[in-house]
């Protein structure tokens, strides 16, 4: 029987829990039953997946739209004084907000007329005079855009996500290696939040590291693990969505045998699996410890900064570079349709693919000014429109879409 690798409390069948190496809020998918105890789970569950989300979770909603297979629970954002609710289907309006309307009254905005209803049933309780029917039919029915794009408040890299990191790499290790004995405890103490922070043994910014291919074709979680026995020291590596390389000393006193082991989980593809990382972290553990010592926190958040609005663009743009692959796929298989079907089918099915990932609204009124007069050249000029728009946007991130020139080919050429 094992013990907690974090507060080493013996682990029998009631304390046992399943927990999720990478958290679940973050998309990840890998766990183990024997690394620790169902208090520590809980305890890392409260203190890190609320500052997570907050952080990751306007990335990873677009690629969830996209792999249905990732299930993370609904999370609101609030933007300009309203909730709204990120869910697998799409972005909704959350719970009764006020808003002033026109004589300076005060509206309140409802995101269905069921939720509507329920607010009533509950008002009538204190008030029986409340016609609830009369007041639906009343009241007015304004369907809300969401505008803006979200918001993205960059937050500084706190104690709570240097912890994070540290809980991944270490339960990474242990699933990895179950006789692994530490030197001291000192890393423990470092993740549950018993070390000042001018000790910690983390370094978030280590981007010169590529255990793969840098590939940008997708969004990755990595984590590798490396012990080198001559200079007896053990470090972990970390990268999340695409961003936040860290480098981890793990161990400083490292006994055991040499060994370089990584894993990594695609979040758009859904596919995950050990492997043998390209190169060795490459420090000397002089190096390292230098790295750490001279971190700056301050002076990295530009370039975090820089990153994470990239991936953020990426996590749009991949999904729908997929849908677009896979309507090229279906559009192929129906060559036997008429043009006017071909073109119908084609623009609705790139407004459906626009609208799920937030981007309908920017091209709404141009699409809405094409006139209807001839109904397969209006379809045609729409999605002229639509791919001029995405093509803009995906030369801007340098990312090449060849379903867009197959969809093209077929559509266009057909005439
Ligand atoms: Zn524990």
């Amino acid at each position: 029987m094992n013990n907690c690798i974090f507060c080493n409390q013996e682990l029998n069948y009631e304390k046992i829990s399943t927990e999720h190496i990478i958290p679940r809020c973050m998309g990840g998918k890998l766990k183990s039953k024997l690394i620790i105890c169902r208090k520590c789970n809980s305890k890392f569950g409260t203190e890190f997946d609320e500052s997570l989300i907050k952080r990751f979770m306007l990335i990873l909603h677009p690629i969830r739209l996209f792999n249905k297979k990732l299930k993370i629970k609904d999370v609101i954002v609030e933007l300009n004084g309203r909730k709204y609710l990120l869910t697998e289907k799409g972005i909704k309006l959350k719970d009764p907000t006020p808003a002033t309307g026109s004589g300076g009254f005060l509206d309140m905005i409802f995101p269905s007329e069921k939720s509507l209803e329920t607010h009533l049933q509950r008002m009538k309780r204190k008030d029986p005079t409340i016609d609830i029917q009369a007041t639906i039919d009343n009241s007015k029915t304004e369907i809300v855009e969401i505008k803006e794009p979200f918001t993205f408040i960059i937050e500084n890299i706190n104690d709570k996500v240097y912890r994070c990191c540290g809980k991944i790499v270490y339960e990474f290790l242990y699933h990895r290696k179950e006789d692994y004995q530490p030197s001291d405890d000192f890393f423990t103490r470092f993740v549950m939040g018993d070390l000042e922070s001018s000790n910690f043994p983390v370094c978030v910014w280590y981007s010169e590291y590529a255990p793969i291919e840098k590939g940008e074709d997708s969004i990755y979680h990595i984590i590798v693990i490396e012990g080198r026995k001559e200079s007896k020291i053990l470090v972990g590596y970390l990268r999340v969505f695409n961003c936040l390389d860290t480098l981890l000393i793990l161990d400083r006193d490292y006994k055991g045998p040499s060994f370089i082991e990584g894993y990594y989980q695609d979040l758009l593809n859904d596919t995950q699996g050990y492997f043998t990382p390209l190169k060795n972290v490459q420090l000397s553990s002089e190096n390292i410890k230098n790295l750490i010592d001279n971190f700056d926190p301050l002076e990295v958040m530009e370039d975090y900064g820089k990153r994470i609005f990239h991936v953020l663009d990426m996590s749009r743009l991949l999904p729908i570079k997929k849908e677009l692959e896979i309507l090229a796929e279906i559009l192929q298989s129906k060559f036997e349709s008429s043009e006017i079907e071909l073109s119908k089918y084609t623009y609705e099915n790139l407004i459906l693919i626009l609208d799920r990932y937030g981007l309908y609204i920017a091209l709404k009124d141009s699409l809405d000014k094409v006139l209807e007069d001839y109904e397969d050249f209006s379809f045609l000029i729409k999605i002229e429109k639509i791919f001029s728009y995405l093509l803009h946007y995906f030369a801007r991130k340098m990312i090449s879409i060849e379903a867009i020139q197959k969809i093209i080919k077929m559509v266009f050429n057909y005439k």
